[in-house]
């Protein structure tokens, strides 16, 4: 849609009322997938740098629409965030993730993503989380919860309440998409997350020639260990991705080069190989 002239701009005011509509009908089908049952975890492995061996999976969200197929939660997040659903379908992955990883080996803990948007007022979240551990009886330390850095945006005191309310809990925390947005060095000062998970942005590129994300990764790498937190590494996709990450003695990886994200029922045939992925880049 990129014409000049009047046509053009036509042309652009069509598409774009396209994708509005297009949006609106998305989120009223968003508001009956969760009754329908529409929505499903996949499972990506996280990976020991080095060992090769699968420590724990983050649960990915993935909504089965009935005409459009597999549908993106990069798409359908933010519709949720918007339309207020994200606490109800956040709710569904907390709880699906831990009934699913309670079928898997003790040593496995499951990631579960968590948007800032679902913690509420005051200690909601701290005692939804509560009530799930309670209901289907996974051990609080299998659990790990992923918060992205735009939490930070979010009211301090309020915000460091219910950190200390999870941490409590006994749950691990972890910073996602670390260094991509809002959150400040003095953030991690009194920080209670126990791992950054760096994102897959710095990672890509990150072993070509005079690269300036090489560079942030290892002080990133490097300062996370003088906090006595441990780091994942995301999105790692090649052996110069895969060699550069453990060189810097990132703790975690978890990309294609091990495996993309599972069906639940995939990912326990892990099991077959003693839980141990090689490699293939
Ligand atoms: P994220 O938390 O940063 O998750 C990592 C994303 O990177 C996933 O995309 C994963 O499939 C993808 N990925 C993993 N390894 C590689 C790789 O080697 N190369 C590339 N190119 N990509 C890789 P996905 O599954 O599409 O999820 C996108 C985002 O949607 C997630 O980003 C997360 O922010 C959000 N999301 C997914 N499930 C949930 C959920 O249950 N709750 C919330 N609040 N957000 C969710
Ligand atoms: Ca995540
Ligand atoms: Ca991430
Ligand atoms: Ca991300």
């Amino acid at each position: 849609a990129k014409r000049s002239g009047r046509g053009g701009f036509r042309f652009f005011t069509t598409d774009y009322l396209k994708a509005a509509t297009e949006r609106r009908a998305l989120e009223q089908d968003l508001l009956r997938a969760l009754e329908l049952d529409q929505f499903e975890l996949y499972y990506q492995p996280v990976v020991e740098a080095r060992t090769d061996r699968v420590v724990a999976a983050e649960a990915l969200l993935r909504w089965n629409h009935p005409e459009r197929g597999l549908i993106s939660p990069a798409q359908f997040i933010p519709l949720a965030e918007e339309s207020g659903l994200i606490g109800p379908l956040g709710e569904f992955a907390l709880r699906r993730g831990c009934a699913d990883a309670l079928h898997w080996p003790a040593m496995l803990r499951v990631a579960i993503n968590v948007s800032p948007l679902q913690f509420g007022d005051e200690d909601d979240f701290v005692k939804v989380v509560q009530c799930v551990l309670r209901q289907t009886g996974l051990p609080p330390e299998r659990l790990e919860l992923e918060i992205t850095e735009s939490v930070f945006l979010q009211n301090d005191d309020k915000v460091q309440r219910i950190f200390r309310g999870l941490k409590a809990l006994g749950v691990r925390l972890a910073l996602d998409d670390f260094g991509t947005g809002y959150s400040s060095l003095g953030s991690l000062r009194q920080s209670p997350f126990d791992k950054l998970k760096i994102d897959q942005s710095f990672i890509r590129g990150a072993t070509e020639h005079a690269s300036r994300n090489r560079p942030i990764v290892e002080a990133t790498a490097s300062m996370a260990q003088a906090l006595h937190m441990v780091t994942t590494a995301e999105g790692v996709e090649t052996f110069d991705q895969l060699d550069l990450v453990r060189a810097q003695r990132v703790t975690y990886v978890q990309g294609y080069i091990y495996s993309p994200p599972l069906p639940a029922d995939v990912f326990l045939t892990l099991a077959r190989d003693d839980w141990t992925i090689a490699p293939a880049g």
